[in-house]
């Protein structure tokens, strides 16, 4: 999954490009940047790439997230449905917008159970937000199903699922708005930063204004904007867009590269006896960045991990249930609504109901789960050596 692993002289090149004129900023100084702009083209590469009208750089991911809900009016009061395996990123946004995170089950997709999202609605919902975890996709067509049965915005999460497609359509780029992160991790980095992609020209202008405190960039210089709202600085900054602009010209090689690796992977794994393997909604799209597989049972799971543990050979395999991260079983602060400053009453209310609420389905398929980073540094030979061991050691932990 990491771009990071495929850092070089084209990233080096790049960042160079912004040292020599020395304008780290995207907007203005136009005289002294000498034609220099990664953001913006940046933003014009991922338009292309991903097939989406608009794109809007952000700082993160996060930033992202919270730009697209601000531009698509979710705020105060209004309940977004989010699965209840993620990252603390989802909520995060939500609840600095004002409105309310709304948790409900995953299916073996590992993104939203569709029956679950419908259980859901109330009043007062106004968005769905599939997260595409672990580079692949939720059930979109049933997501979409409902959002225009009953009037809702679709807000996809893609940030881990980039290069991922649905039905040919980039990840991302189906709902009203999606978001890819390109923090540290993920598989194309700017090092810390994110975009906002649309096919909306409105949710896009105001994406734009909001993340650069409402200026609406009409003016002939900054002084001049008028900001026709309130907004924000999630800029990001020339240094990073130039290390993306790098990056996404070596996306497909990334993404041959992890289904390559992927695919020779799996060729082990699926020889674990009751092994099964993450439910693809669209299997051609697929972005590979992990292998996501289910064991008969959650003993069977703990088993497996801890023998991957004592040979040495757990890094890079994720067992979720246990992580503090991405499943609702640890988080506690959200759950004990610990915010740093005052929550609103209902938002305090719906969070500390998690901890009555029950995620039967979601800890049946979860305590079950391991995700396996692919990394783009393995050769062939190296993968060929991890699946045998990792097969030979469940095994044995299981028989
Ligand atoms: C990484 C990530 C984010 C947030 O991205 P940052 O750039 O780290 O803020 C949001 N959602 C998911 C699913 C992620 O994996």
């Amino acid at each position: 999954m990491p771009g990071f692993e495929f850092f070089g002289d084209e990233e080096r090149k790049e960042v160079n490009d912004v040292l020599e004129t020395g304008i780290l900023m995207r907007y203005g100084f136009d005289g002294p940047r000498k034609g220099i702009w990664k953001s913006k083209e940046l933003e014009t590469e991922i338009c292309k790439r991903f097939g989406a009208n608009y794109a809007q750089l952000t700082s993160s991911g996060t930033a992202a997230l919270t730009t697209a809900m601000a531009a698509l009016g979710i705020g105060a009061g209004d309940e977004v449905i989010m699965p209840a395996f993620t990252f603390v990123a989802s909520f995060e946004a939500i609840l600095s917008m004002g409105a309310i995170p709304v948790l409900v089950d995953i299916d073996k997709t590992l993104t939203l159970s569709p029956e679950a999202v419908k259980a859901a609605i109330t009043p007062k919902t106004k968005c769905i937000m599939p997260v595409h975890m672990c580079g692949s996709m939720a059930d979109l067509d049933a997501l979409k199903v409902i959002c225009d049965e009953h009037k809702l915005i679709l807000l996809e999460d893609a940030c881990q699922s980039i290069g991922g497609t649905y039905k040919g359509k980039a990840l991302g780029t189906i709902g009203d708005a999606g978001t890819f992160s390109f923090d540290f991790v993920k598989t194309i980095t700017c090092g810390e930063g994110g975009v906002v992609m649309t096919n909306n020209k409105d949710v896009y202008v105001k994406s734009d204004a909001f993340t650069d405190h409402g200026h609406d960039h009409l003016g002939v210089d900054r002084g001049a904007d008028l900001h026709p709202f309130l907004g924000y600085n999630f800029r990001i900054s020339e240094l990073h867009a130039a290390v993306g602009l790098a990056q996404i010209k070596k996306l497909d090689n990334f993404l041959a590269i992890q289904k390559k690796n992927n695919q020779i992977l799996r060729s082990y794994i699926e020889q674990i006896q009751g092994v099964s393997f993450r439910e693809v909604p669209d299997p051609a799209g697929d972005s590979y960045s992990f292998l996501t597989w289910f064991l008969p049972s959650q003993t069977k799971t703990e088993k497996a991990i801890e023998a991957l543990k004592a040979e040495g050979i757990l890094a890079g395999n994720f067992y979720w249930y246990a992580n503090n991260w991405h499943y609702i079983r640890k988080w506690d602060h959200l759950k004990n609504a610990k915010g740093l400053y005052p929550l609103s009453v209902e938002q305090q209310k719906t969070l500390t109901d998690l901890q009555h609420n029950t995620f039967e389905k979601s800890d049946e398929i979860m305590s079950k789960c391991i995700s396996t980073a692919i990394s783009l540094t393995w050769s062939e030979e190296q993968i060929h050596e991890k699946g045998a061991k990792m097969l030979s050691v469940i095994q044995q932990a299981l028989s």
